[in-house]
């Protein structure tokens, strides 16, 4: 029985930045994992009650401890893992104070049962409050099962600064997450008062992250792989695709530990430059490999952030990295070109199949007839092949539009026949007519968000209570986070038709809509209205009408990118200003602009 555990000295000890190591219970959920992992186990099971005011159980099937080494471990800088200065910069496991057990057991009353391999009998210390209860012979399965009880009994100021249980439950399973993702080959369960959360089997890193962050995941994923002398990062990155406003699926590991790391997440977003729309952000799983002796753990106490000593090389690494991973993969920018779904409204006939054009195709100074002076010629600029499809596509269906319709074309916009109001449409984006007092400029997405948002307003009060029952009962596939947040939601939701079933509490089932939405569109929206919860950090601000709103009229509106014919421009206008708001999109963009006449002189003077 081999006892591994020695004393730091106090120099080393004070070297180490000490801070509170136990703020809430997903501190002493991490600590303890991670030690299970440090043990080399290869099943960790979480037990909680009460989101951890009652109950924080930790059971793997590691190396276990000796009977003395049982108890050494409470000690204050008790560790097996670091014993000279020089380890300290040589860290690869993840705890290395020797701080967590005896930090634990002195807010709680903690049992802890061990076993090693080969022993007849386990151990069993119990420690109250910082105070050593007792040490006996126990029976247990090789391993270490820790029960964490009544945390911060002696200390009321602390328990009564416990969050709501489903704010503490969710800084759990943030921390579970995080351990998770960098163990795919260690077998997980987390249990909060009985009911499974995770049930994780071994796995490959892709099908970890998707078990944890949902299987919406499974079509986003790129591989990364980034070799150099000083940093080698491996993962996965989004599709551009799939960048989202308030992406919180984004996740830096180095050494196999979670890290924050504002800075790299800056590196990774530029590499998307261009490819997203601004206001969103990617998903992206990175693990890096780095010498240890290049970084800096301590610089917090609860060892999130760290430092890098290269930091501005693996920036560029990072930034030229992903790009080149994505430039591989063939992407094509999402940006603008988003599939606009074909809105139910009157004016924009599903089945008109239009192909997205790629920006910067038309020279407005193009003249068919000077091709030797012409510097232009459509499809010869560097395309993607995505983009010369759509190029094709478009060339054929511009064709048609002239032969059949008899719509005159010029400078990439439209005008229509005589009999119509002049109207045009610039860059697939913008709605421009003579009006009396000068020009009128329409962003066509910020007016038609408006134009549904009204409508949808409206209809939400209209249907305030009617829910439509759902013939087949639909599981919702989200992740646990996201599930408890539209648990906190139920009555919320209900308010605007979602009927929930939460007999599973992470696998809620949709059992009825609001009358006027599809059932495709449910999960996404409420999606939407979970996201919108985060962000304002789970007080909802907004009324969640408005959030509903807000979130079906986003979906549907047209996008720029859009060809719109006349008749769908006019009742565009026609509607847009029958909202008696004409002027903003319900995000308080500007949606008109007017340019006067005088204005107009103004520039020609
Ligand atoms: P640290 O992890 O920083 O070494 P801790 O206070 O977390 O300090 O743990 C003290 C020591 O107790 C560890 O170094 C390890 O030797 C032992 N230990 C803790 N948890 C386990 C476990 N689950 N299995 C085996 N040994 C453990
Ligand atoms: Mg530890």
């Amino acid at each position: 029985m081999a006892e591994v555990i020695k004393l730091m000295s106090e120099a080393l000890a004070n070297q180490i930045a000490a801070g509170e190591v136990i703020q809430r219970p997903a501190s002493v959920v991490k600590e303890l994992v991670e030690n299970s992992v440090d043990a080399g186990a290869d099943k960790i099971t979480v037990n909680i009650k009460d989101a951890g005011r009652t109950l924080i159980q930790v059971i793997d099937n590691g190396c276990g401890m000796s009977e003395k080494d049982a108890l050494k471990s409470f000690e204050r800088h008790a560790t097996s893992k670091i014993y000279k200065t020089d380890d300290l910069f040589c860290i690869y496991t993840k705890g290395f104070r020797g701080e967590a057990l005896a930090s634990i057991s002195s807010v709680a009353e903690v049992e802890l049962k061990t076993a090693q391999e080969g022993d007849q009998t386990g151990t069993q210390v119990i420690f109250s409050g910082g105070e050593f209860v007792s040490q006996s012979p126990v029976s247990t399965p090789k391993g270490t099962n820790f029960a964490v009880k009544s945390l911060f009994f002696n200390v009321p100021a602390r328990r009564k600064f416990l969050k709501a249980d489903s704010t503490e439950f969710q800084h759990i399973i943030t921390e579970f997450q995080r351990v998770a993702l960098t163990h795919p080959m260690i077998e997980f369960y987390l249990y909060h008062n009985s009911q499974t959360v995770y049930s994780l089997p071994k796995a490959t890193l892709k099908q970890r992250i998707i078990a944890i962050c949902g299987k919406n995941l499974n079509q986003d994923l790129i591989p990364v792989e980034i070799d150099t002398s000083i940093v080698k990062i491996t993962g996965f990155t989004g599709k551009p695709q799939s960048a989202k406003k308030r992406n919180d699926k984004q996740y830096f590991f180095v050494n196999n530990r979670y890290m924050k790391n504002p800075y790299f997440n800056k590196a990774v977003l530029l590499a998307y430059e261009k490819l997203i729309s601004p206001d969103t952000t990617p998903p992206y799983f990175l693990y890096f490999e780095v010498d240890p002796r290049t970084i800096d753990v301590n610089v917090h106490p609860t060892k999130t952030e760290i430092n890098f000593e290269n930091a501005s090389d693996i920036f560029k690494l990072v930034q030229a990295g992903i790009r080149e991973t994505l430039n591989k993969n063939d992407v094509a920018p999402a940006i603008d070109f988003d599939n606009a779904e074909a809105a139910s409204l009157p004016y924009f006939s599903k089945d008109m199949e239009i192909p997205e054009m790629p920006r910067e195709t038309f020279n407005p100074y193009y003249n068919p007839f000077e091709s030797t002076r012409s510097s232009y010629t459509p499809g010869s600029y560097n395309t993607t092949p995505q983009e010369k499809h759509n190029l094709e596509n478009w060339q054929k269906l511009y064709s048609n539009v002239n032969e059949n319709e008899n719509i005159p074309f010029f400078d990439g916009g439209k005008t229509v026949s005589e009999d119509e109001k002049k109207i045009i449409q610039v860059r697939e984006k913008y709605i421009v007519s003579p009006i009396k007092s000068g020009l009128m400029i329409i962003d066509q997405y910020r007016a038609h968000y408006r134009v549904l948002y009204n409508k949808y307003l409206l209809q939400i009060d209209n249907n305030a209570d009617s829910i439509q029952k759902l013939l087949y009962p639909e599981k919702l596939s989200l992740d646990t986070l996201s599930a408890s947040m539209l648990y906190d939601l139920r009555d919320e939701v209900l308010s605007i038709g979602f009927d929930l079933d939460f007999t599973d509490i992470t696998l809620p089932v949709l059992k009825g809509i609001p009358p006027y939405i599809d059932k495709n569109q449910a999960v996404e929206i409420l999606t939407d209205i979970i996201d919108n919860y985060k962000e304002e950090h789970g007080n909802i601000q907004t009324s969640i009408k408005d959030i509903l709103a807000k979130s079906l009229a986003r979906r549907q509106a047209v996008k720029a990118g859009r060809p719109l014919n006349a008749q769908e421009m006019n009742s565009l206008i026609d509607d847009l200003f029958a909202t008696g708001e004409p002027n903003y999109s319900p995000d308080g963009k500007t949606a008109v602009v007017i340019l006067t006449v005088e204005e107009l002189e103004k520039k020609f003077l």
